[in-house]
């Protein structure tokens, strides 16, 4: 390749989302015909509410749309996203510090670009989510990846945290409930990171996209409501993604101190307007709504999570804890590497190419650790039919051997 034709360092830094590449190589053989069972992308499998669906179609009649509207989000959402906040987190945040957002990542993205400047370190909690550290080097910024393990269930440790700071430490992550592990971070882990934050300044990016999905007991504890000193430095990022089965909709938004919400608006203006009109109007049906789909989705999603954290735990080397929130799982599959595995006695040495075999093999799609900064485990994604995840389940087990 001639010099000029090389491509930015920015973008040759940044690998491909792993999570997205896995489901669209799951869809991609289904449309071949192969009959894959999907455990890749944490996608709902369950069809949009009604109601909002029809919100969408009226919107789709009404010319008001068919125009450019606000940057930061329709008003009447907005407002219904400051409304919500102060429903299920119990404190007031005005409209304005309000930005929607094309789904979660955009919110993600922007905060980052608002954020940091070059070589500013982002204390990211890990396993991780696979779209922060690639977001955090868009930004210029250095990713500092602190582990929590299986054996504390996956909950971060605050003395690891800062252990972890310097003084070029700008933000942190939190995301409870947590993708890839499932975990809820208990209020003391939440509250000792909120008020790590406020003594040292640093920023808070609190991602809140599963608050809804909790089981056995566990409850999504909020950082502004357990440190409300931190919200003047606290950015809550949340979609309909997750919670109203939308992920394909692509909303999402920002909640954040007005200055920041001021600039992730000035730097969507350049990068892709308002979200959409009819998604936002979908949206707006949804957040004004009740919680009902939400709570009977979480019940089915219970009932899985019990099936696959069974299922897993009885597949020989691997090591399956309970998750209680969202809908992943992530069994540790350590105790598989080095082995012969499958028909052909496939031996793979990492979780990645567990992953890939098992896909290839047996065609069971899972996002091998390494996305997620953990290698030796796998995720699977729950949000699946009950009889894709018996099938799903019994080709692992029997793949194993
Ligand atoms: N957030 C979901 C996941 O982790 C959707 C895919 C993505 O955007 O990464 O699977």
């Amino acid at each position: 390749m001639a010099d000029w034709q090389t491509f930015s360092d920015r973008i040759n830094n940044v690998a491909p989302s792993a999570t997205l590449a896995v489901d669209s190589k799951a869809k991609a053989m289904k449309a071949a015909g192969v009959d894959v069972i999907g455990f890749g992308a944490g996608e709902p499998d369950f069809p949009t509410p009604a109601n909002i669906v029809d919100a969408a179609v009226e919107a789709c009649r009404e010319p008001r749309n068919y125009k450019y509207t606000p940057t930061a989000g329709l008003p009447e959402l907005r407002r219904a996203i400051a409304d919500k906040v102060l429903r299920d987190s119990g404190y007031e945040v005005a409209p304005e510090q309000v930005v929607v957002t094309n789904g979660g990542k955009q919110a993600v993205y922007e905060s980052f670009q608002v954020l940091l400047n070059d070589g500013d370190e982002v204390i990211i909690p890990t396993p991780f989510w696979t779209s922060y550290p690639e977001a955090v080097k868009l930004a210029g910024g250095k990713p500092v990846e602190v582990f929590a393990g299986a054996d504390r269930d996956f909950e971060p440790d605050i003395d690891a945290i800062e252990a972890a700071r310097t003084g070029r430490t700008k933000a942190i992550i939190i995301t409870s409930p947590n993708n890839p592990t499932g975990a809820v971070w208990s209020r003391e882990t939440i509250r000792a990171i909120g008020r790590w934050a406020v003594e040292h300044h640093v920023w808070i990016i609190s991602d809140e996209i599963y608050e809804h999905l909790n089981y056995d007991g566990a409850k999504t504890a909020y950082v502004g409501v357990e440190v409300p000193e931190c919200r003047d430095q606290l950015l809550v990022l949340n979609g309909v993604a997750k919670t109203y089965a939308m992920p394909g909709w692509r909303v999402g938004w920002m909640v954040a101190p007005l200055e920041v919400a001021k600039a992730a608006s000035k730097l969507q203006g350049h990068l892709s307007s308002n979200v959409s009109n009819v998604p936002q109007r979908a949206a707006l049906a949804a957040v004004a709504g009740p919680l009902d789909d939400v709570y009977m989705m979480r019940e089915a999603f219970d009932a899985r999570r019990k099936a696959i954290v069974a299922a897993l735990n009885d597949i020989p080397g691997v090591v399956c804890p309970t998750p209680t929130g969202a809908f992943y799982a992530f069994p540790d599959v350590s105790g598989l590497l080095g082995k012969p595995l499958g028909p052909n006695g496939t031996v793979c040495a990492t979780s990645a190419e567990l992953a890939a075999a098992l896909l290839d093999e047996a065609h069971v799609a899972a996002v091998p650790g390494e996305a997620f900064g953990a290698p030796g485990y796998l995720r699977f994604s729950y949000a699946l039919a009950d009889d894709q995840l018996a099938e799903g389940m019994r080709r692992f087990r029997q793949w194993v051997g």
